[in-house]
This record gives C-alpha cells, sequence and structure tokens, in this order.
C-alpha cells in the first residue's frame, strides 16, 4: 500500500439486507473521493465469509479497488445447518442463532486485521466500518489503534426505537396496549403489535436480549456511527443518537440510490431483470403495484391467499415477489397449488395483469420504472429508501425488527405510507384492496401520498448531489467522517494498545 492509499475495512453481517448497503456504501465512496483531483487513492477491503465472497465476486468489476478477504464460519459448529453462512436460505426462526453465533467471528478478525497490518509492514487500514451486530469490532480496531465506525443500513428513527426497546427491558406499559419507549420523547409509545416476537417476550435476561444488549451496547465505544438515511428526513431518529452515544452521527445514505450504484444495478440486470422489464414496458404508466418482503421475511399461507384475493379483486397490475410462506421450508420450490387461491397463477397468466416473481426480483429496476405505482413493502429500509428514491408511495407490511418503527416514521410523520397489516396480524382480502385502490384510484389521500414521495424524491436527489462542486448534505457528510477518519489515525493511534 504506497503512502497515498488509503485502505478502509468494511465488515457487514451477513444477510443480502447488511451486505448491500455496504457493498453500495463502498462504491459510493470509491467514486466520489477517487474521482476528485486530489492524489489518495481509497481502496476497500471488504470481509466475509467464503459463500458470501463467492457471490459478491461475481458482481465486482475487475480493478474496483475492492479487494474480499474471507473470515471462515462454520454454521454447524453453532447449531445451524450445515453451509448456512447467510440468511438466504435460514428459517426465520433460525435467525436469531446465526445472529449470536456471529459473535464467534471475534478472534478471526482480530487476526485478520494483525495480518493485514504486517502485510501493509505496520500501517493501520484508515478505518474499520462495521455492521451494527458488530460494535464488538471497536474494541479490536481500538487495540490496533485504528478509527472504526458503525454503518447502519437501516433509518436513524426505526433503529432508535429499536435500540432503545432493546436497551430497556423489561418494557413500561402505559396501559395494556401500549409501550413506552425510553429516552424518546418524540415517539414516547407504541402499540405492542408493532414488537417482534422476541422483543414482547424480552425480559433482558433470555439469550436474545443479552446478545442484544452486548452488540447495542457496544454502539457507544464506536468513534462515529454512520446512517443510510439522510438528515432531513430522519432528524429525531439522528438526534436519539447524538443525544445517547455522543459522538459524530453522520447521515450518509441512502448510498444505494448514489449515481455510481444506480448505473451498477443497470449493469447487473440479467434475464429477469429484461423479462421484468419488458412486461412493466407493456404497462401504462401508474398502473402497477410491486409487492415485496425483502429478502428474510415471509407473511403466512393464509396471509398470502388474502393478499392473492386482494390483488385480483382490485383489478390493478401487479408485480409479487413470492417466497415460500413461513409454513414452509425456505428453500421449497414454488407450489402454487398450495400457497395461492385455486387457479389463480392460470387466471393472471390469462388475463396478463400479474407476474409472479419466484424469490427474487431486480427491485431497483421495478421501482425506477414509471409503470409502478405503489410498493407494498415490509418496510425494510433499503426498500424504503429504494421507493421514495423514486417517488413511489408505500403500502406498509412491517413484520419484523425496526420495521414497525419505519412504518410508524413513514405514515405518521412523513405522510407516505399507509399500514395495510402488520406481522402475524390476520388480514381480510377486502381491506387489503381496499387500501390498495385508496392509493391507486386517485382519491385525495392517495394523491396526496404519491406527491409527498415525489417530495422526499427530491430531498434524497439533493442530498446525494455531488456535481460542480455542489455537495448534498450526505455526500458532505461523508466527506467529514472521511477526514475525521484521517484525522484520528495519527502515528501515535496506531500500533497495538494492550
Ligand atoms: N431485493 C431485491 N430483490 C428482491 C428482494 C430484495 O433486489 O426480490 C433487495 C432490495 O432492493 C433491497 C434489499 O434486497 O436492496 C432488501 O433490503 P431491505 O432492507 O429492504 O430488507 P431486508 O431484506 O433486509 O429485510
Amino acid at each position: 500500500m504506497s503512502e497515498r492509499e488509503k485502505n478502509i475495512v468494511m465488515f457487514p453481517f451477513m444477510a443480502q439486507g447488511h451486505i448491500i448497503p455496504f457493498l453500495a456504501l463502498a462504491r459510493h465512496i470509491l467514486h466520489t473521493c477517487n474521482s476528485t483531483t486530489t492524489s489518495t487513492t481509497y481502496t476497500i477491503t471488504f470481509v466475509t465469509t467464503p459463500l458470501n465472497a463467492h457471490i459478491i465476486t461475481s458482481s465486482l468489476p475487475p480493478n474496483s479497488n475492492i479487494r474480499l478477504l474471507q473470515i471462515p464460519f462454520s454454521g454447524s459448529d453453532h447449531g445451524l445447518p450445515p453451509h448456512v453462512e447467510n440468511t438466504d436460505s435460514l428459517p426465520y426462526h433460525l435467525l436469531h442463532k446465526f445472529l449470536r453465533a456471529s459473535l464467534c467471528l471475534k478472534p478471526s478478525f482480530s487476526k485478520l486485521l494483525s495480518d493485514l497490518i504486517s502485510q501493509q509492514h505496520g500501517r493501520p487500514p484508515l478505518c474499520i466500518i462495521a455492521d451494527v451486530f458488530f460494535g464488538w469490532c471497536a474494541d479490536i480496531a481500538r487495540h490496533y489503534g485504528v478509527f472504526n465506525a458503525i454503518f447502519c443500513g437501516g433509518g436513524g428513527f426505526g433503529f432508535a426505537c429499536y435500540h432503545s426497546l432493546w436497551l430497556n427491558l423489561p418494557h413500561r406499559n402505559t396501559d395494556s396496549h401500549h409501550i413506552m419507549i425510553p429516552d424518546f420523547p418524540e415517539a414516547s409509545t407504541i402499540h405492542v403489535t408493532q414488537m417482534s416476537d422476541l422483543l414482547r417476550a424480552a425480559d433482558g435476561h433470555d439469550t436474545f436480549s443479552m446478545f442484544n444488549r452486548e452488540v447495542l451496547s457496544a454502539w457507544s465505544k464506536a468513534d462515529a456511527i454512520l446512517f443510510n438515511t439522510l438528515e432531513v428526513l430522519d432528524r429525531t431518529g439522528l438526534k436519539y443518537f447524538r443525544r445517547k452515544l455522543g459522538r459524530p452521527v453522520w447521515a450518509v445514505g441512502p448510498v444505494n440510490l448514489s449515481i455510481d450504484n444506480q448505473a451498477h444495478a443497470e449493469k447487473e440486470g440479467g434475464n429477469v431483470s429484461d423479462m421484468c422489464t419488458q412486461w412493466l414496458d407493456r404497462k401504462p404508466a401508474k398502473s402497477v403495484v410491486y409487492v415485496s418482503f425483502g429478502s428474510q421475511n415471509t407473511i403466512s399461507t393464509s396471509q398470502m391467499i388474502e393478499l392473492a384475493i386482494a390483488l385480483e379483486a382490485s383489478c390493478k397490475n401487479f408485480v409479487w415477489v413470492v417466497n415460500p410462506p413461513a409454513e414452509f421450508d425456505t428453500n421449497s420450490e414454488f407450489r402454487a397449488k398450495e400457497w395461492l387461491p385455486h387457479g389463480f397463477e392460470e387466471r393472471i397468466k390469462e388475463s396478463n395483469r400479474g407476474l409472479l416473481a419466484h424469490k427474487w426480483a431486480p427491485q431497483l429496476d421495478i421501482l425506477s420504472h414509471e409503470a409502478v405505482s405503489v410498493f407494498l413493502s415490509h418496510c425494510g429500509w433499503n426498500s424504503v429508501m429504494e421507493a421514495l428514491g423514486h417517488g413511489v408511495p408505500i403500502l406498509g407490511w412491517p413484520l419484523a425488527a425496526e420495521q414497525f418503527y419505519n412504518a410508524k416514521l413513514l405514515e405518521e410523520e412523513v405522510g407516505v405510507c399507509v399500514e395495510v397489516a402488520r406481522g402475524k396480524s390476520i388480514v381480510r382480502h377486502e381491506d387489503l384492496a381496499a387500501k390498495i385502490e385508496l392509493v391507486m384510484n386517485g382519491t385525495e389521500k392517495g394523491t396526496e401520498m404519491t406527491r409527498k414521495a415525489c417530495e422526499v424524491r427530491e430531498m434524497i436527489k439533493n442530498a446525494m448531489k455531488d456535481e460542480d462542486g455542489l455537495k448534498g448534505s450526505s455526500v458532505k457528510a461523508m466527506h467529514e467522517f472521511l477526514s475525521a477518519a484521517t484525522l484520528m489515525t495519527a502515528p501515535s493511534r496506531s500500533g497495538p494498545n494492550n
């Protein structure tokens, strides 16, 4: 590594919803920093397990300045199915076990960093950017004198609620249905149905509470926190973390919508992408509902059937990413007969009203297509940013973790979402169809949601602007973070500190 090279080590949790924004952050940093006139070259060392490294390699262009380093992980040592290295084929009920298993990466990460520094003749990397679940990297980084940050691919508000609720157990009820969110005057209470089963059952002594206490408390040891959000949209949550952690909190996103990342998504393309785009090309503008519950979550068979009836009854076009319902194995082949109403697949094929994508669809391509009117989403933060970045309002169906609080922010504060269902609640097709029509049939509410989503699209464009010397708030924040890392990586700080 030359004196002019600055290496950043990135270490995401092993799940698509984490790896995707980390890779987007990597590309965004390289694009914005290496294309300026300075003589410094930034490089990224991306740390992940062998299977994930293999998957990522195929999406990296040659000479991309992103180098992959592998860290060993054996799922079966932790009672997980053999060869599990990410959440792609992991049944949802094993997610917390997988998360706890990730704690075993500590010694290997420490060794990897030590080897990396030796290879660079004792020069430490500029900084380590670790996942929200890898806050423990702060201790290792400090040991080697390396500046370290946590990158949260989620939003400020959603994670603030999550952080506060998990770190303040047992919960305090205000009545039989409402829970206090401590340290959070602006949001104050949530309904009990806005808590995942794990959070509702948590008493502070169960294994997942202990895991969360360990990883979330570690945030206060990091030198900085980065959020994949923009300041103007997410002030309440960002304020919570600034006040709570007393360290720099920078909103640098949404990085998956930076110009270079959109270009990358277009190049990724492939057959499924072509098929979806060609299907959408034949539909009128603003006539399609896009339905997806992200990369990890799914709904139950009965909910799936109600949703199918609602989509059919609403007479709207739709693209639906169908995952095996919760009662089935994550790796099940598509089983229309068991998951969908009788004759549904045949009818929608014949009428050409719907496109069913099995397990995965090119989401950015779909959301950027003018035929799409609304996104029925689980409100994972990447999905939220991708929808709003294209001016698409949201029908929210949060299923887990901080998705409930993302939906709350979007509906109550931003006005771009209407919640259609929550978690495992019983859903009725009549209610789902009514909400789809509310947004798509030109009602006052639907028109207002679309107008606001377009307003947020402009906010996002402004935040990510980087042209003719004009930098948006998120780009400026990223430069501030890199300057802080450069200042802090003074020679006195480097070298093992025992
Ligand atoms: N995604 C996709 N196609 C799919 C499902 C998901 O491209 O069929 C991408 C999506 O664009 C987003 C990420 O996977 O970038 C999902 O992240 P999110 O935070 O929305 O949800 P998670 O999967 O973490 O629950």
